[in-house]
């Protein structure tokens, strides 16, 4: 009897002890999935401060989480570095953007800012899209479309790109951001260009010269690439700027700066070419400035990873600024990068001329070939023309590495004799626009 009655209480006591043990080991691995998950993301986002130069302890902007809710006072204090951003100065996106638009850093001074019309008020019912997925290469720099803050403010567009100015979301903290996305007209050869540029990002490391990439989305079929934010613009546009504040007795440059800007160009292209990596767009508009004028080679859309490239398709091409062997045979190496940093000097030593301000571009090639190269600029010393010289030999074999440049401009950078290789341009209006030929700044 008793042990009738004793079976079904053992047997019913061993499967409770089973469930048991089935939910303990449940919980744990939902906890282990959970705390490892977060882990990473606080590696990511300890990356990304990295990325930036602070200290984890050191927040950039704090925020609050930009979730849609009603208008409130905070009891939190608000940091001191968070401006309120006005509503019209971004305008929605995509679908849902509206939500992200008040965590949006402050958009950067412009000196005159147009006025913006207020942004459309957003349809009752949104539609929903799909997002579709990055290549599996890019997977450590996804970051979801309600992290990614795209502002109307437009920071530049170059031959196919558009940069905005904007925000990255980590845990509550927004980063500045530059979003590049392609424009509205692009063909479907610039798509391929630009996933060639995500990849370059995220495979040549980080390096103070090289602007770096904090994510990427791809939305609605669209693919954003947010890169850190550079505060002073492209080269080619604030050497242009600093002409006309020489005039306005507000100089913003000195002969030694400009020396910096080529040595930190220099060392930029050392890394990339160390990791195997081609720029082949190397140009004063691709450089861009920090908030200290740090130098930081961007803009790899046209970049490759191979040791020599020979391009097979018809794109386009920054011919002004190409070796010889690229525009006869359409070949690229360190080397012809090497010959358009000697280009992109000029432009430094010229503070934003036009290369070959006097040749027309079909002309071009023919006139290289037969031996012609751009003369001394007047306010440049012999011996930074030479480095320039040195940089257009016709024998790529004949032209220095990134290396050698990095160590002749060093050289140059700490001479004790403050000797001045490339002199301001005099205050007078008549070299406001010397040497600028803005329908031939891209060719
Ligand atoms: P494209 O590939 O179309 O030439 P770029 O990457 O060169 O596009 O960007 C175009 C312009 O946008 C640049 O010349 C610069 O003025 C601006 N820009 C690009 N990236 C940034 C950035 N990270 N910070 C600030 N401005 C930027
Ligand atoms: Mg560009």
């Amino acid at each position: 009897m008793n042990a009738l009655t004793q079976t079904p209480i053992t047997r019913l006591s061993s499967l409770l002890i089973i469930i048991i043990c089935v939910v303990i080991a449940a919980v744990v691995i939902v906890v282990g999935v959970i705390g490892y998950t977060r882990r990473r993301r606080k590696r990511r986002r300890l990356n990304l401060l990295q990325l930036q130069g602070l200290n984890a302890d050191q927040e950039l902007v704090s925020y609050e989480n930009a979730e849609p809710r009603e208008e409130k006072p905070t009891s939190a204090p608000i940091p001191k570095e968070v401006s309120l951003v006005q509503e019209s100065v971004y305008e929605p996106v995509g679908p849902g953007s509206s939500a992200r638009r008040d965590a949006l850093p402050a958009p950067p001074p412009s000196p005159s800012p147009p006025p913006s019309p207020a942004p459309p008020p957003a349809p009752e019912s949104q539609p929903t899209y799909e997002d579709v997925g990055l290549p599996t290469w890019a997977n450590q720099w996804i970051v979801a479309w309600e992290d990614l803050m795209v502002g109307k403010k437009v920071l530049g567009k170059g031959h196919f790109g558009e940069v905005h100015y904007g925000g990255v979301m980590f845990e509550g903290d927004v980063c500045r951001a530059a979003i590049k996305k392609l424009k509205e007209n692009a063909l479907p050869a610039d798509r391929q260009n630009f996933f060639e540029e995500l990849k370059t990002m995220t495979l040549h490391g980080s390096h103070p010269n090289l602007v770096k990439i904090l994510g990427a989305c791809q939305h609605e079929g669209i693919l954003y690439v947010a890169m850190e934010y550079l505060s002073n613009g492209d080269l080619r546009c604030y050497l242009r700027k600093a002409r006309s504040m020489e005039d306005d007795g507000q100089a913003s440059l000195s002969p030694q700066k400009l020396l910096q800007f080529a040595l930190d160009v220099a060392k930029g292209m050392q890394h990339l070419a160390a990791s195997g990596v081609i720029h082949r767009d190397l140009a004063a508009r691709n450089i861009l400035l920090d908030d200290n004028l740090v130098a930081k080679v961007s803009d790899f859309g046209l970049s490759r990873g191979e040791d020599v490239y020979v391009q097979t398709s018809k794109t386009r091409v920054p011919t002004r600024w190409l070796s010889l062997e690229s525009l006869t045979r359409q070949t690229y190496t360190s080397k012809s990068d090497v010959w358009s940093f000697g280009i992109l000097l000029w432009e430094i030593a010229t503070l934003g001329g036009t290369p070959y301000p006097g040749i027309k571009t079909p002309f071009l090639t023919s006139r290289l070939e037969n031996g012609y190269r751009m003369p001394k600029p007047d306010n440049s010393d012999a011996k930074i023309y030479d480095v320039m010289v040195k940089c257009w030999q016709e024998d790529p074999d004949d032209r220095p590495s990134f290396k050698k440049l990095v160590s002749i401009l060093e050289t140059m950078a700490d001479s004790k004799e403050d000797q001045i290789y490339m002199r301001l341009l005099p205050s007078s209006k008549q070299y406001l626009y010397e040497n600028i030929h803005p329908e031939l700044d891209d060719n």
